[in-house]
């Protein structure tokens, strides 16, 4: 039974959907490529933007074309923002909602049961001998979901409609899954979560909290590295940011959530903090780790963003100097708060503001790995094609050697290879 799977939209995503491809490779299924015919076709979809429905319902409508006589199964946030009967009017066969992705094998068997016809169509099970999940789908980081759902309501945004309220599992339960992934040869752990800075609010009674997930983690056997998704500014203390560099295996890359550089934008936005916090977190954050990577989202013509919020926007990047920001225009979501409100710009204006920060981006981007070419020592992890990423996610590669999936390596960065890779030499030089 062969069964193919595409994840659209964010890091969540991505992980449940690593979950289920494995989830699958235990029950003996065969995973192909969403490019060829398959028994069962899954996308896993998103509804963050309209632009993120119109994709999911593309990939939906692709699958069934690939193969007509497949299951077509549509998971996820898209799934949990529409009527079943709207999704199964769009030719999908089956629904599995966020909150049941866990038992996704368990729902397409009960349907299979309930459909003897197809089943007659579809081979039986086979179990692929000898078949390591971690080695054919070999990789090195692993995108670990440790929370879902959100209660910050920032008025763009249909995720806590969609995801409902935080929920986040306790510490034992995640150090013993992740025990069983680092046994698997998985090195960084890469934590994700809807609202990450949640992590435990949901369970005051624990005591438990994002920065004692952080340190417990760390002292588990093979784990080498740990990285974090995106977070709130709010949750960068003095407290968070001293415990957070004691830790070996913490990598200094932050994510930090900016959505814009305007206060008065902030605040329509209904996020909860000003552009001085932000920048008094990411002083924090320089002053305790030197250099750190420190990237962010931003959004580009929301509603009523005259002129001047976006220039107090981009200066306030400007300001920041951040590794990387990704950019996104503001895609109206039926239902929210943002939707409704008056000063909705067109797509042009919005296309406009988007170079604008892009081309600032771009350029900060290609300063900030440059500041690594013969200077300090860096660390890095290797994943494919002698390709890996420094601890503060700059991407390298060895050029004239094949070095191991999974090495961790020290050296310098010498060169850029392009514009997107550096040029790294190991410290005995490079050979493996
Ligand atoms: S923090 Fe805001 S943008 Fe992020 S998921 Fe929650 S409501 Fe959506």
């Amino acid at each position: 039974m062969k069964v193919a799977i595409h994840s659209l939209g964010c890091k969540v995503n991505t992980f449940e959907a690593q979950q289920m491809t494995d989830s699958f490779l235990k029950k003996g299924y065969e995973i192909v490529p969403f490019t060829e015919t398959a028994d069962i076709y899954i996308i896993n979809t998103c509804s963050v933007t309209n632009i993120a429905d119109h994709k999911s319902r593309q990939m939906l409508h692709r699958a069934r074309a690939l193969n007509p006589n497949a299951i077509v199964v549509a998971a996820g946030c898209y799934a949990n923002t529409r009527s079943r009967e709207e999704l199964l009017g769009e030719d999908v066969d089956i629904v599995v909602l966020n909150e049941e992705k866990k038992d996704i094998i368990e729902i397409i068997d009960k349907y299979r049961e309930e459909h003897k016809k197809e089943e007659a169509a579809i081979e039986a099970p086979v179990l692929s001998e000898g078949l390591s999940p971690v080695s054919e789908y070999g990789k090195t980081r692993l995108f670990f979901k440790v929370q879902d759902g959100c209660n910050a309501f920032c008025s763009y945004c249909i995720i806590p409609y969609a995801r409902g309220r935080i929920k986040s599992p306790p510490v034992e339960e995640i150090l013993r899954l992740a025990g069983d992934f680092a046994d698997r040869g998985y090195r960084e752990f890469v934590l994700t979560g809807i609202h990450l800075s949640s992590y435990g609010l949901d369970r005051p009674e624990s005591g438990e909290t994002l920065i004692t997930l952080i340190e417990r983690l760390s002292g588990l056997k093979g784990v080498e590295r740990i990285r974090l998704g995106s977070l709130e500014p709010k949750i960068i203390t003095e407290d968070f940011v001293a415990r957070l560099s004691q830790i070996p295996e913490f990598c200094p890359h932050f994510h930090l959530s900016l959505q814009s550089g305007s206060d008065s934008v902030l605040k329509r936005m209904n996020r909860h903090y000003t552009t001085e916090e932000y920048y008094k977190s990411v002083t924090l954050l320089r002053e305790a780790f030197g250099s750190p990577a420190i990237t962010t989202d931003v959004i580009v013509g929301f509603p009523g963003e005259t002129e001047e919020e976006f220039e107090e926007s981009r200066a306030f990047i400007e300001k920041v100097r951040f590794y990387e920001t990704h950019v996104f225009k503001y895609s109206r979501r039926q239902g929210t708060a943002a939707d409704r409100m008056d000063g909705q710009l067109t797509n042009a204006q919005k296309a406009a503001r988007e170079k604008v920060l892009l081309q600032l981006t771009a350029k900060r981007k290609r300063q900030f790995e440059d500041s690594f070419i013969d200077a300090a020592p860096v660390e890095v992890l290797f994943e494919e094609g002698s390709q890996g990423y420094t601890r503060e996610y700059v991407r390298v590669q060895c050029p004239s050697a094949d070095i191991p999936e999974g090495a961790i390596l020290k050296g310098k960065i010498t060169g850029r290879l392009n514009n997107d890779i550096m040029e790294f030499v190991p410290n005995s030089g490079c050979s493996e």
